[in-house]
């Protein structure tokens, strides 16, 4: 079974939050997923659905775009929770110029999540040269750490294939143009990589013009199988292998 490493259900992005819930508990070819936070608040409705959800975990953190007005230091008390398995997701996004701001907040929240044993998921907009140079410069995770769909760029690739460091595909390797997102399949050692859905974004193919559902996690799988010639049985066990490995809170 499937776990779709990195979506979200929250009142940010879902107005019909039940309806979606009830469609991943229904699903059997899910075993689990990771409702991932954008701000305090999200992150402790995340927490709220998974103790009600079993196949539910939950990922805490503050996303660069939501930096407004939020204390960092709420997430000591959040991660307080056998629900919660990462610090995430955070990072920089470079449509919004505070970039410093922004800066602060990741450095912070790694330095968290180094002291409470936790992986962090880093969500980066054209920013992964930027988001290196942090964790060379300031502070590097220490318990694990995926760059959820991957902006794909083989020279960052080496740099967190060496640390081992794992990354996460989405829909985009499901689009005409991935040739990039291909190659990035193909370089990936085996022990490294995830899927997710980030649903309700990024919806794969044939489904883009709809909102994206967890259930959708198949086409990414099927995708990968296909460009890395494999079975899709295979990639699922190994992604949720390795998502196990890096997320070692999930039972
Ligand atoms: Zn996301």
């Amino acid at each position: 079974m499937a776990i779709d490493s990195h979506m979200h259900i929250n009142n940010i992005v879902l107005e019909n939050e039940q309806e979606y819930i009830k469609d991943i508990n229904e699903n059997h070819s899910i075993e689990n997923v990771i409702n991932v936070g954008l701000n305090i608040e999200t992150s402790e409705e995340s927490i709220l659905i998974s103790r009600e959800n079993s196949k539910f975990y939950s990922s805490i953190g503050i996303h660069p775009l939501y930096i407004e007005s939020q204390d960092i230091d709420n997430l000591y008390k959040l991660a307080d929770d056998d629900n919660v398995v990462a610090i995430g997701e955070i990072g920089l996004d470079n449509s919004k110029n505070n970039f410093d701001e922004q800066k602060k907040y990741l450095i912070k929240q790694i330095i968290i999540a180094n002291e409470l044993h936790l992986p962090v998921i880093i969500h980066s907009n054209n920013s992964n040269k930027l988001i290196i140079e942090i964790f060379e410069k300031y502070v590097k995770p220490k318990y694990g750490c995926v760059f959820h769909c991957f902006p794909p760029d083989i020279e960052s690739l080496r740099y967190l294939v060496k640390n081992g460091y794992y990354i996460s595909f989405a829909g985009r390797i499901t689009y005409k143009n991935a040739r990039k997102s291909f190659e990035i399949a193909n370089t990936v050692p085996s022990d490294l990589f995830l899927v997710e859905t980030d649903s309700p974004y990024i919806s794969p193919e044939p489904h883009r013009d709809e909102v994206n559902k967890s259930s959708n996690i198949g086409y990414i799988i099927s995708k990968i199988a296909e460009v890395k010639k494999m079975s899709y049985e295979d990639i699922e066990q190994i992604t949720t292998e390795n998502a196990k490995r890096l997320f070692k809170k999930i039972k």
